[in-house]
């Protein structure tokens, strides 16, 4: 196996083998444009060195051959006293993460070299500024050094010297800083600053190595989902010098603005400075642009080179340069990062520009970043007073008044308060609270938080990890940098989109998206916005290519139209039970608990009209678009009082001596029903088989319905769905009653009604057996919720709050399966259900309804294994949308 490439060896798509930036650092190399040249050591290395503890045997030797090819070229070799060439050593792993090793710069540099550098450069003050920031990066990420002490002698070295920036200092000077770091690294790491250059170079490359399996890189990767057994790559590459006067300089830049996507010239300059003094901002930068006046010739070539990178990545690109006396030298670059408003510009833009096509657009974006812009959000132009910064872990944005307990916060909103709920961390206790709070903040933990799962899953605002705020929940308060303190009570803003912590009230504002999907703006229009208009032209893009239809969960009209404004093509789930709560749940519970064949027939005349109105107004609002609406589901004693509640009022009833037999009746059938395990229980189609007349009442609403649609020369396209059906003998014997029925409708209407009747699929046993269950169905729709439920044996109003996060951490999972269809389990049973039911009717209609639909990784899922559609919340759609293009290109 080879372990090092030449930079002029690789390629942009070697991501997995030369980490980003080798990858990257090859791709300029290759484009013809300044980049030193250098060379990188494989991940491949890295890998065999973290599992045996040792280098591989071959990479000393590759490292040595590419050495000499590389001062061949150079005309000097590593280190050498008189004319000594230097190296960067650089780790560069496929995902850029923070708490990986930092570079070393001028790798070579000696007591010896230093002098040949001074004569060789005429300039004694850069060499010896090169050889304490040598000193000082080896010490400090090689051989551990606490990084401090190297600045606090530096401070020391300018307050002696009366000076307040790096640069005043002269190579007197330096030369005794470098004397003195020489001692800290004595002192500190129990042995001499190495001498010998190879030595040097060898021993970064191990340390890049290790530091894979840093604490905080590990943590981070575990947050991010990155594998651990990816390993890094380390890049060797010879140096130019920013800090050679005046002439020199660093600088970093975009391609265009990565928050607007507007082109520009966006970046920061460092004139006489390395690499590392742009970002530690140790002194102002100066902005890009007035490059222009210090150095045209390098400006005007660096404009050139970042077309061409913008050209050939077809993509915004962020990028490294270094200026050594008046010439450039390309260091570093990469598809930059940007946000999600920018994310939609730019796709668009380089449509526009000819760079890409509508498909290869729709890769730049993803729901996600849909979904984050749908949030309502802080009025970018209110005052602010930020006070923290954590893990923006669920999005949105959130006020209200600190409160450091969940008792408080579910007292405080009773009473109409908005809370937020600050926590150091929080546990299973605290689910109330989080349930009662605006938004959850805290100040310890990641993603994969307790705090940050659940909210996540409930859809809530929340912010963890902001380290720099001090909860004190016992004394409920917290103090921020600065020494201010939250009190209980004092208002307080999150915004879980960038984690970003404010004291008071900030103003909050509608995501002129979501006014774009309700129809309030309109792409055009003067006023409308760019990120409007660029949202607006992706859903384009994705609605020509998807093959998945989208359909709404909706239960009622006005859901349905605003499914509708959305771009719902139907409804996949109408739930009905909420149809009978309210008033109606007298008549539902005269029916649960009628003794007599009469008394039932009475409740289900009087719920009749009620259902057939419920459906006239929802086929009107969804005109010309499929309807499927799911008979009675939950287990019965929803419907039924509460058993303690109920208990202690007969026993009151009792103790008073006064008449109370018809609680007593009820209590009686109350404890007849109660169930263990409900969701296992007497519901669904069973609930249909067991009571009857039930299902046939609510078919014969819908038929009812649909009859007074077309008499008002509407276009209803219902469809019967029968849930929790695990047998097909189950669905025969509802098919029978409801087709009688229909019958009995279309006859008294004199209309052909075209009701089509189906089943979910939500039981193991219905995925097993769905070629026969397809010969009574005329759909499916899988309920992937209670599917997931059933095969893994999770109570999901359980399982969230009491294990989950302990699976997330120990990675069992890498998210929840209710959140994203488990593929391997859950999506196996589906994708076998679609085939057998397909071969027994080959124009079966097959879709989801449930979480998953909305969910951007199952959506692709969905799509690769054939189903028709896929449903979700009204607010989901357009996510759901834009993954169902996506998963199409
Ligand atoms: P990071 O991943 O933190 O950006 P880099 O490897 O890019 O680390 O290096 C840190 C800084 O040092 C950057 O500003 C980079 O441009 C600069 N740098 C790296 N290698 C060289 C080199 N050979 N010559 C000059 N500057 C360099
Ligand atoms: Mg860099
Ligand atoms: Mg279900």
């Amino acid at each position: 196996m080879k372990f090092v490439y030449d930079f002029t060896e690789g390629n942009k798509d070697l991501k997995d083998l030369l980490g980003g930036k080798g990858a990257n650092l090859a791709e300029m190399t290759n484009l013809g444009l300044p980049v030193p040249p250098g060379f990188t050591i494989t991940t491949e290395a890295c890998k065999v060195y973290l599992d045996s503890g040792e280098e591989p045997a071959a990479l000393r030797d590759e490292v040595s051959a590419h050495l000499e090819a590389l001062e061949a070229r150079m005309g000097k070799k590593l280190g050498q006293p008189d004319n000594p060439l230097l190296v960067s050593v650089r780790s560069g792993a496929k995902f850029s993460m923070p708490g990986m090793m930092d570079t070393v710069l001028n790798i070579g540099l000696s007591d010896k070299s230093v002098q040949g550098l001074a004569k060789q450069a005429g300039d004694d003050r850069f060499a010896w500024d090169s050889y304490r920031r040598l000193i000082q990066m080896f010490g400090k990420t090689v051989l551990g050094v606490d990084g401090e002490l190297f600045e606090d002698a530096l401070e020391a070295a300018k307050a002696a010297k009366k000076v307040t920036v790096d640069t005043e200092l002269e190579a007197a000077d330096l030369k005794k800083l470098v004397t003195k770091f020489k001692k800290i690294v004595k002192a500190e790491a129990g042995r001499d600053f190495p001498q010998d250059p190879r030595e040097q170079m060898d021993l970064a490359i191990k340390a890049v190595f290790d530091s894979w399996n840093g604490d905080r890189a590990k943590l981070y990767r575990r947050q991010e989902r990155i594998p651990h057994d990816l390993g890094t790559a380390v890049n060797v590459c010879s140096m130019v010098f920013g800090n050679l006067g005046p002439d020199s300089g660093t600088g970093v830049a975009f391609t265009r603005d990565p928050a607007s996507g507007h082109q520009g010239v966006y970046g920061d300059y460092l004139q006489n400075a390395q690499g590392e003094d742009v970002v530690a901002g140790i002194r102002n930068t100066v902005p890009l642009a007035e490059l222009e006046q210090i150095d045209k010739k390098s400006y005007d070539q660096l404009m050139q080179i970042m077309e061409t990178l913008e050209n050939h990545y077809k993509d915004l690109c962020d990028i490294e340069f270094t200026i050594e006396r008046g010439v450039l030298w390309m260091l570093q670059t990469r598809v930059g990062k940007r946000t999600a408003g920018a994310a939609f510009r730019i796709a668009t833009q380089l449509v526009d520009q000819g760079l890409i096509d509508e498909a290869e657009a729709l890769t730049r974006v993803n729901g996600a970043q849909l979904a984050q812009l749908m949030f309502p959000r802080f009025d970018e132009s209110a005052k602010v007073e930020q006070v923290g910064r954590g893990i923006a872990a669920s999005p949105g944005a959130a006020v209200g008044k600190a409160v450091f307990d969940s008792y408080t916060a579910v007292k405080w909103s009773r009473s109409g308060e908005k809370v937020i709920l600050i926590r150091r961390e929080t546990n299973p206790d605290d689910l109330d609270g989080m349930i009662a709070a605006e938004g959850i903040l805290t100040s310890r933990g990641g993603k994969t938080s307790h705090a940050a799962v659940v909210a996540r899953g409930m859809g809530k605002t929340c912010v963890c990890g902001a380290e720099e705020l001090e909860v004190d929940t016992k004394r409920r308060r917290m103090t921020v940098p600065g020494g201010h303190v939250v009190e209980e009570g004092d208002v307080v803003s999150i915004d879980g989109s960038t984690g970003k912590v404010y004291l008071g009230e900030v103003p909050v504002v509608p995501s002129p998206v979501v006014e774009y999907f309700e129809g309030r703006m309109h792409p055009g229009a003067d006023d409308a916005d760019e990120l409007v208009e660029a949202v607006h032209r992706m859903m384009a893009f994705a609605d020509r290519k998807r093959r998945l239809r989208v359909r709404a969960n909706a239960d009622n009209a006005e859901d349905a139209l605003r499914a509708r404004r959305f771009g719902a093509q139907g409804i996949g789930l109408c739930r009905t039970e909420h149809m009978f709560l309210g008033d109606r749940r007298e008549l539902v519970e005269r029916l649960i608990l009628a003794d007599t064949d009469a008394e039932r027939e009475e409740s289900l005349k009087q719920l009749l009209p009620l259902q057939k109105q419920d459906f006239v107004q929802l086929f009107e609002s969804m005109d010309g678009l499929p309807v499927t609406i799911r008979l009675l589901d939950p287990p019965l004693h929803e419907f039924l009082p509460d058993i303690t509640e109920l208990s202690v009022r007969v026993a009151l009833a009792e103790s008073r001596q006064e008449p109370h037999e018809n609680e007593l009746r009820l209590l009686q059938a109350v404890h007849r029903l109660h169930e263990q395990n409900p969701m296992l229980g007497l519901r669904g189609v069973r609930l249909g088989l067991v009571i009857p007349g039930l299902f046939t009442m609510q078919v014969r609403a819908i038929a009812e319905a649909a009859a007074e649609r077309k008499a008002a020369k509407g276009d209803p396209r219902a469809e019967i769905m029968i849930p929790l059906v695990g047998t097909v003998q189950e669905l025969e014997i509802v098919r029978e009653e409801a087709d009688k029925v229909i019958a009995e409708v279309e006859e008294a209407s004199g209309t052909q009604l075209k009701l089509s009747i189906g089943t979910m699929i939500e039981l193991p046993r219905a995925a097993l057996t769905a070629g026969q269950i397809a010969e009574a169905a005329q759909f499916f729709s899988f309920g992937t919720n209670d599917l997931t439920q059933t095969v893994w044996g999770f109570s999901r109003d359980d399982v969230e709050a009491s294990f989950f996060t302990a699976y997330l951490e120990k990675g069992i999972f890498g998210v929840s399966p209710f959140e994203t269809i488990d593929k391997d389990g859950v999506g196996s049973l589906v994708k076998l259900a679609a085939k057998a039911g397909r071969e027994t009717r080959p124009d079966l209609k097959l879709g989801v309804c449930g979480e998953h639909g909305g969910d951007p990784e199952s959506v692709h899922f969905f799509h690769e294994v054939g189903l028709d559609y896929v449903s979700c919340s009204p607010f989901r759609i357009p996510v759901a949308r834009l993954e169902a293009g996506r998963a199409a290109v």
